[in-house]
């Protein structure tokens, strides 16, 4: 027989991402893209960039990216690690902390990508329940073997977010890297980079698929100590962002009124949509994020699937433990008035 893949494998599922029907002309309420355009300036950097200079190599590090990146949030741009999207970075931090057998924390329901991560490296994945409150129980948080914790702040698909006081104490709490992945920190009302300063072990996870709009152009960056970005380049692809998501993500960065104005808009359809949807009756737990979270039970499958037969798509989430419920993005308000006209069509 050929030695082929590691054995482990063939018992790993894989993560499964959200939908993206080609072609079809769903109403995408599935995977938390942001509706709206991104700023004009990155279509104009990106457009620069086809100068020719695609014959070379880009940068291995990014460094306009890291630049851009450190005098947004006042940190040493060494502080700074860009990846392929923020997954690519939580692929390096897994494979540059973790070896197999090893424990990595984690809560749940949150992320399914951080137990994947561990399923691939063949680690351990500790999931912690939250509590009912979505808080977290800081003594369950943590082991004395960890190698790795993750938390997603916001977190999806609640939408809940942890204060700093909070997740400063689950820092304090572990011996590893507590990597807080505030993909949805732009639509949140703080966010952890202040532990930068007190908390050594954190690790601060950004993407501008979110609230940038650009999740198709694949660029995240992460912020954690110096040292600790240092060790971790070790790890990535020599080459891991390409030239044109680098220019793109400059020219994003560098727009903040852009970042503001969308995230704005956001905000506001987020409260209406809450509103309306408990109007209705339905229960929603209160968003920081650019989604909400409807945990409806066994309600879940017939309305996923009446809502798609009606050309809009939400995600369905099962988690073990907890009741079923549908993850719905803030798209649109025309959007929005249409996802809920079909709500309304189902009871
Ligand atoms: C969307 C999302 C990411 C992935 O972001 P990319 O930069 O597009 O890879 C990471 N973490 C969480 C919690 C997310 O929801």
């Amino acid at each position: 027989m050929i030695r082929s893949v590691r054995p482990h494998l063939a018992a790993v599922a894989g993560y499964v991402p959200g939908e993206q029907p080609r072609g079809a002309t769903y109403i995408k309420l599935n995977t938390n893209e942001n509706p709206y355009a991104p700023s004009p300036h990155v279509a104009e950097a990106i457009t620069r960039g086809l100068d020719g200079r695609l014959r070379r190599y880009p940068d291995p590090v990014g460094q306009a990216l890291r630049d851009a990146a450190g005098r947004l949030h006042g940190v040493d741009p060494a502080m700074i690690l860009a990846g392929n999207g923020s997954d690519d970075l939580l692929t390096i931090l897994t494979r540059a902390c973790v070896d197999a057998g090893q424990p990595v924390l984690y809560p749940t329901p949150s992320y399914v990508l951080y137990r994947t991560l561990c399923e691939l490296q063949d680690a351990r994945g500790l999931a912690v329940p939250f509590r009912d409150d979505w808080t977290l129980d800081t003594t369950a948080f943590r082991h004395p073997r960890a190698q790795l914790a993750f938390l997603a702040n916001p977190n999806s698909p609640s939408g809940t977010r942890l204060t700093p006081e909070q997740v400063a104490a689950l820092a304090a709490g572990l011996d590893c890297l507590l990597v807080v992945d505030e993909a949805y920190a732009d639509f949140a009302d703080g966010n952890c980079l202040p532990l930068l300063k007190t908390h050594p072990n954190v690790v601060i996870l950004r993407t501008l698929s979110k609230g940038y709009g650009l999740a198709g152009l694949r660029l995240g960056y992460l912020i954690a100590q110096a040292e600790v970005v240092a060790q971790l380049m070790k790890v990535k692809d020599s080459y891991n962002c390409d030239e044109l998501s680098l220019l793109g993500a400059v020219a994003a960065l560098e727009d903040q009124e852009h970042l503001n104005s969308t995230r704005g808009r956001i905000i506001a359809t987020r409260a209406r949509l809450t509103a309306t949807l408990r109007e209705r009756g339905f229960e929603v737990t209160p968003s920081q994020a650019n989604f909400v979270w409807c945990p409806v039970g066994p309600r879940a499958v017939p309305l996923y699937e009446a809502l798609k037969a009606g050309g809009i798509l939400v995600r369905l989430m099962r988690y073990e433990g907890f009741p079923e419920g549908l993850r719905i993005t803030v798209g649109t308000d025309a959007e929005i008035d249409q996802f809920l006209a079909t709500i309304d069509t189902l009871r």
